[in-house]
């Protein structure tokens, strides 16, 4: 019998320089503190999936629909993925496909929009995402865009204000859902919109997919037209996307995905996917929710404490924005400085932003990760502490050095991939 290693064609030949970068990032999850709103941490579960020999076939097609052989396991995966998913978001109809988030919008786009058809989204120095109308996303290429932003006092969407661009706009298309807004989004009311002005609704849901899944933000599903989401974001699974939407839209979608914008499904993906939708099913999911939420209204609060403008005032969420401008600093700085003490968020605008996205008024904090590691109130206490005594001695190189001690052995007290 041949063994592998006598076979030239399988030989494996161990790729030292991306060991070493792996186990360089490995350390870098470990030791640093994550407040990016967006990211999370998969279970082992996750990426015995995303690592698995899924990755070798080709699964064009859909379960018991394929365009080519020996797809009959890849059924079994798929169908479990949208039974789970559908199951998560009591929903009717679902695909599990999209490669990302952008691509889950776009597929929205494809099967609903023409081109330079109206599409009225949030603006998006106040929150709204580069998919929804950036002029250099396709979104901007081939629509016209319009936007409403949020009310200049309070910092939220203003809903009156909604509709009365929503008339002037008169969009075939109105997408509810941002990346940076720390409120509660009224589906309900953007469907009255939607329907008076006679517009398809999708509500974007990819920061909050989680929060939905665990009960702690209300369900855009049942209610607009097209849900669509991200995994890896607050939902903690891999890399990839979803559409959720009544059955009655299910050709539509699936041919707007494959072969409108995609071919090949990432099947190890949409397995990850299976495994993390069984993983928020669980009762413990729900407490998860509920914690990211807590911790980022202790956080907030602890900021707010210490003197930082927090936008709108403070969060429903897992996340929110900290304006600097009355601290002297920007986002840039601020983010930049905070980095090397070991604490890892990104600056963002703010809404009304008169600094370019580069520099930016204002940070994001979000808790979706540190609370994965376990961190609780206590923990949000200390690092509003370290936060502004980071921000408050920018300048003082040992000053950092100090924090980025104390930030690495907070981290390192709440472990992550204890067992690699
Ligand atoms: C993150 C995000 C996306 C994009 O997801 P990708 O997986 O990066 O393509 C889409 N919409 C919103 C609102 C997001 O925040």
């Amino acid at each position: 019998m041949i063994k592998n290693k006598d076979n030239p064609a399988q030989a494996e030949i161990p790729d030292i320089q991306i060991q070493k970068l792996i186990a360089k990032e490995l350390d870098r999850q470990r030791n640093q503190i994550v407040l990016i709103a967006s990211e999370n941490y998969t279970s082992m579960e996750v990426m015995r999936a995303t690592g698995s020999v899924l990755t070798n076939k080709y699964a064009e097609g859909y379960p018991g629909d394929r365009y080519y052989e020996g797809c009959q396991i890849y059924d079994e995966i798929e169908d479990l993925a949208i039974k789970r998913c559908n199951e998560l978001f009591n929903s009717n109809f679902c695909n599990v496909q999209p490669h990302s988030g952008v691509q889950a919008n776009t597929a929205v786009f494809l099967g609903t929009l023409n081109c330079n058809d109206h599409i009225l989204s949030m603006n998006l120095r106040d929150g709204g995402h580069l998919s929804h109308g950036h002029k250099q996303n396709l979104t901007g290429k081939y629509f016209e865009v319009f936007t409403y932003s949020v009310d200049p006092e309070t910092e939220m969407i203003d809903y009156e204000n909604v509709k009365k661009i929503a008339w002037i706009a008169r969009p075939k298309l109105i997408i509810a859902g941002a990346s940076s807004y720390s409120r509660i989004i009224d589906y309900t009311k953007f469907r009255e919109i939607a329907d008076e002005v006679g517009a398809f609704l999708m509500a974007d849901i990819a920061h909050v997919a989680g929060l939905i899944a665990g009960g702690v933000h209300p369900t855009s599903v049942g209610i607009a037209d097209f849900t669509t989401a991200t995994t890896h974001k607050t939902l903690r699974g891999p890399r990839g996307g979803l559409i959720i939407a009544d059955k009655k839209y299910s050709g539509m979608i699936n041919k707007s995905v494959f072969p409108g914008i995609q071919g090949g499904p990432l099947m190890n993906t949409v397995a990850a996917k299976a495994v993390c939708f069984n993983e928020a099913l669980q009762p413990l999911f729900k407490e998860y929710a509920r914690r990211v939420v807590e911790n980022s209204k202790v956080l907030c609060a602890n900021l707010k404490d210490r003197g930082f403008r927090i936008v709108s005032g403070g969060t429903d969420n897992h996340l929110f924005l900290v304006d600097l401008t009355n601290m002297g600093m920007t986002g840039y700085e601020a983010s930049d400085t905070l980095a090397s003490a070991g604490i890892i968020l990104n600056k963002n605008v703010i809404p009304y932003d008169t600094l370019n996205p580069n520099i930016t008024s204002g940070i994001r904090i979000g808790t979706p990760a540190a609370t994965t590691r376990g961190m609780g109130v206590k923990e949000m206490h200390k690092i509003g502490e370290f936060i502004t005594f980071a921000l408050k001695n920018r300048e003082d190189k040992t000053a950092i050095a100090d924090l980025a001690n104390r930030v690495k052995k907070l981290a390192q007290d709440f472990p992550v991939y204890a067992d690699m």
